[in-house]
C-alpha cells in the first residue's frame, strides 16, 4: 500500500478542486495550487489589495476550495473535511511540493504547459513522491520528455472522472518507464484508501473511456442536429431512461467544461493516423463558437443550459 500521507494538486478548477477534496474526505491533508492571477479584480482594487497580497496570489486555489461548499452533490463528506486543504498558489509555494507523498497534476488541457509544470515541479521533487497527471487523453509519456529517468519511473496518468467523490472509475495510465512497484502502490491506494474501480489504460489519445465517451458524445450532438432536436430533448433520451441516473448528454458537457471537451476531442483528432477516425473526432463549429463566447458550461454559468 502506497505510503500517502500528504499530497498536493495542482489546478484548482472543476477537476483539480473536487480531487482536493476527495482526497480532504480520506483524511488526507492536500496543498491546492494554482497559477498567480495576472490583474487584481475590480472588487480587490476597491479594497486596496495588490498582487503582492496573499489574497490576491492564492485567489483561484481559494476560489476552488470555497466551491466545494457551494456544489451539488456536494464534493466533501463534511464541511469539516475542508480544514485539510490548503490553498496557494505555485510560485510562493512550490518549494511544499517537496513534502508531500503524491503530487496530481490538474491543470488545463494543454501538453506545452503541463510540460513546463513538470520542469518546473521536478527542481524541488523529492524522489520517493508520486506524481501524476488527470489528464483526459494526452499522452503521458509526453508530457515528461526530458525529465530525469528517477522522476519518470515516479510519473504516470491518474484519470478521474467527474465528480470525483461519485464516480468510481479511476485509470490508470503507465508509461514504459514508470516503475511497476509505484503502479501497484498507486493501484492500492486508489482502490482501498479512495474507493475506486482502477482500470489500467494504455497511454494511447484519450485512454479507453474518453475515447469512447468523446465519440459517443460528438454522434449525439450530429444526431441532435439532423433530427432538429433541443439539448433537453436529447438529455430526456440519453438520461435516466437509458440507465444514466445522474446525467445525460448535455448537462454532462456543461459539468465538463466545453473548452475542455474541445481539447480533449482535438487531441485525438490530431493524434490518429487514420483518416475515418480522425474525422469522427472533428468538432463541430458550434460548440467552438459557444467557447469562443465563454459558453464554458457551469463553470461560467452558461453552456448547453444556463445556470440557475
Ligand atoms: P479547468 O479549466 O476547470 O481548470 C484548470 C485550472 O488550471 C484552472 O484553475 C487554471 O487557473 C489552471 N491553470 C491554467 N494555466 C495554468 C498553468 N500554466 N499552470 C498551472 N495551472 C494553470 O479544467 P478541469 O476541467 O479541472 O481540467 C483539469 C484537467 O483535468 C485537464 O487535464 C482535463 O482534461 C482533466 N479532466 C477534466 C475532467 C472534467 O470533467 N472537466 C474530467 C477528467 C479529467
Amino acid at each position: 500500500m502506497a505510503n500517502i500521507k500528504r499530497a498536493a494538486v495542482i489546478g484548482a478548477g472543476v477537476m483539480g478542486a473536487a480531487i482536493a477534496g476527495h482526497l480532504a474526505n480520506v483524511g488526507i491533508p492536500t496543498l491546492l495550487l494554482d497559477i498567480v492571477p495576472r490583474e487584481e479584480t475590480e472588487e480587490e482594487k476597491r479594497k486596496g489589495l495588490t498582487l503582492q497580497d496573499p489574497q490576491v496570489r492564492n485567489r483561484l486555489a481559494e476560489a476552488g476550495k470555497a466551491r466545494l461548499l457551494k456544489e451539488k452533490p456536494s464534493p466533501v463528506y463534511h464541511k469539516e473535511v475542508l480544514e485539510l486543504i490548503t490553498p496557494g498558489n505555485l510560485e510562493d509555494d512550490l518549494d511544499k511540493l517537496s513534502e508531500v507523498d503524491w503530487i496530481i497534476e490538474a491543470v488545463v488541457e494543454n501538453l506545452a504547459i503541463k510540460q513546463q509544470l513538470f520542469e518546473n515541479i521536478e527542481k524541488v521533487w523529492k524522489r520517493g513522491t508520486i506524481v501524476s497527471s488527470n489528464t483526459s487523453g494526452i499522452s503521458i509519456h509526453a508530457m515528461v520528455e526530458g525529465r530525469s529517468e528517477a522522476f519518470r519511473r515516479h510519473f504516470l496518468g491518474t484519470h478521474f472522472f467527474n465528480p470525483p467523490r461519485y464516480m468510481k472509475l479511476l485509470e490508470i495510465i503507465p508509461t514504459k518507464d514508470t516503475d511497476p512497484a509505484i503502479v501497484d502502490q498507486m493501484k492500492a491506494f486508489a482502490e482501498n484508501v479512495l474507493g475506486k474501480g482502477v482500470v489500467m489504460a494504455k497511454d494511447t489519445p484519450n485512454f479507453i473511456a474518453n475515447r469512447i465517451g468523446v465519440y459517443g458524445t460528438l454522434v449525439t450532438l450530429q444526431a441532435m442536429f439532423e433530427q432538429n432536436l433541443g439539448p433537453d430533448e436529447v438529455d430526456a433520451l440519453t438520461g435516466p431512461v437509458m440507465g444514466r441516473p445522474k446525467s445525460a448528454t448535455f448537462r454532462t458537457l456543461d459539468l465538463v467544461g466545453l473548452d475542455t471537451f474541445v481539447h480533449v476531442a482535438e487531441n485525438v483528432r490530431s493524434n490518429v493516423d487514420d483518416p475515418e477516425e480522425k474525422a469522427a473526432f472533428e468538432v463541430p463549429d458550434v460548440l467552438k463558437e459557444m467557447v469562443s463566447r465563454n459558453w464554458l458550461g457551469e463553470k461560467s454559468g452558461q453552456g448547453f443550459f444556463k445556470k440557475v
